[in-house]
């Protein structure tokens, strides 16, 4: 069994304890193999020593009579040291499987652990370590047979440790795949969408550009942008459908409770946020659609729309005030009346509008 690999470099085994304990486990069932067959060596040879000496007894019948049981529970005794042998060759290559398959679904995360892991994992080469290796080094060093209660609790021994190590195992790579993150996937906003959208992983979604103005908050648009521009992209060439002058109003209204004369009440909280060029230049895509910065930021999902005027409804449909407020080019009109009293009708998620011209003012 080559378990070397396992680990290739030294410094390694800090990082991946997992795959540094299992190796330990491994070994440490290879060298009690190791050790067992040297008894077992030693044990064959007193057996042939015995017999010769039998030879000399063979004419008193009670001798043989006790010669023929002795046999019978040596092999018995034989069948059980075979079975350690075995059960320490099982026991090692079961963890090995296990880990393979850890490894194999979940990879390096497998291999690192966590600390739950390394306990277990630790406690089981401890108490295999005591077990087997002091039971089998007393008999080699002190030149004694196994005894059959050595054998037990070897057996016992090796069991644990195989299932304790094999449950640990398994538990962590449950745990680990009720961890792991849903795969970002982009359902597109736009029904029409033929396009398959979750071909786009989440890392290449943005035009480099649109993730050069996400990451630099200051960073003055390109000419192109400018009024009269063509609005196309200096690092994509998309033409963004955004002019200087557009923008869109899009207003929250929530419902909060105040306190008035000790009594609560409810009443509408309104906020306005002004969407303009600059975010729809961020959330676009080199291939021309617009991948929403507040879901790629806050949510599990990417949301994808086909237009502008999908990005903007979505916007204002999916994310609240909150959010809406944390994104440094969603300006907050501070001239909205904040609160309303009721009676109001049932307030919808969010409005939108979209204005053409900057001092024109309309709310819906
Ligand atoms: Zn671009
Ligand atoms: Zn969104």
């Amino acid at each position: 069994m080559n378990y070397a690999n396992m680990i290739e470099e030294k410094n390694l085994k800090k990082t991946f304890i997992i795959a540094t304990l299992c190796s330990t486990l491994i070994g440490t069932f290879t060298s009690s193999m190791g050790l067992w067959d040297r008894i077992n060596e030693k044990r064959k040879q007193k057996k042939i020593d015995y017999k010769q000496d039998d030879q000399i007894k063979e004419l008193k019948e009670k001798v043989e009579k006790a010669e023929q049981r002795f046999n019978q529970q040596q092999n018995q005794f034989n069948n059980r040291q075979e079975d350690l042998g075995n059960n320490f060759h099982m026991s090692g290559a079961m963890i090995q499987r296990q880990y393979d398959e850890g490894y194999g679904r979940l990879g390096r995360r497998f291999a690192m652990g966590d600390t739950l892991t390394e306990n277990q994992l630790q406690a089981q080469v401890i108490s295999l370590q005591q077990a087997v290796i002091t039971v089998l080094q007393d008999a080699l060093y002190n030149d004694r047979q196994l005894s059959r209660a050595d054998l037990s609790k070897l057996i016992a021994a090796s069991n644990q440790a195989r299932d304790g190590s094999l449950d640990a195992l398994r538990q962590h790579q449950q745990r680990l795949a009720l961890e792991a993150p849903p795969p970002r996937s982009l359902p597109s906003t736009s029904s029409s969408s033929t396009r398959s959208s979750s071909s786009l992983s989440a890392d290449g979604l943005f035009c480099r550009y649109a993730i050069d103005l996400q990451t630099l908050p200051n960073k003055p648009l390109a000419a192109d942008f400018a009024p009269g521009g063509r609005c196309r992209c200096p690092a994509c060439g998309v033409r963004i459908d955004a002019t200087a002058d557009d923008f869109w109003k899009i207003g929250k209204r929530t419902p909060v409770l105040i306190s008035e004369n000790r009594l609560q009440k409810q009443v509408f909280e309104n906020r306005e946020f002004v969407l303009g060029q600059r975010f729809v230049i961020k959330c676009h895509t080199p291939d021309g659609q617009y991948a929403c910065v507040l879901c790629n930021q806050f949510k599990d999902v990417d949301a994808l729309c086909r237009s502008v005027e999908s990005l903007v409804k979505h916007v204002g449909n999916f994310h609240s005030a909150e959010e809406l407020s944390m994104d440094p080019d969603l300006r907050e009109n501070r001239a909205v009346e904040r609160r309303v009293s009721l009676p109001l009708p049932p307030p919808p998620m969010g409005s939108v509008t979209r204005e053409k011209q900057v001092k024109e003012v309309v709310y819906r």
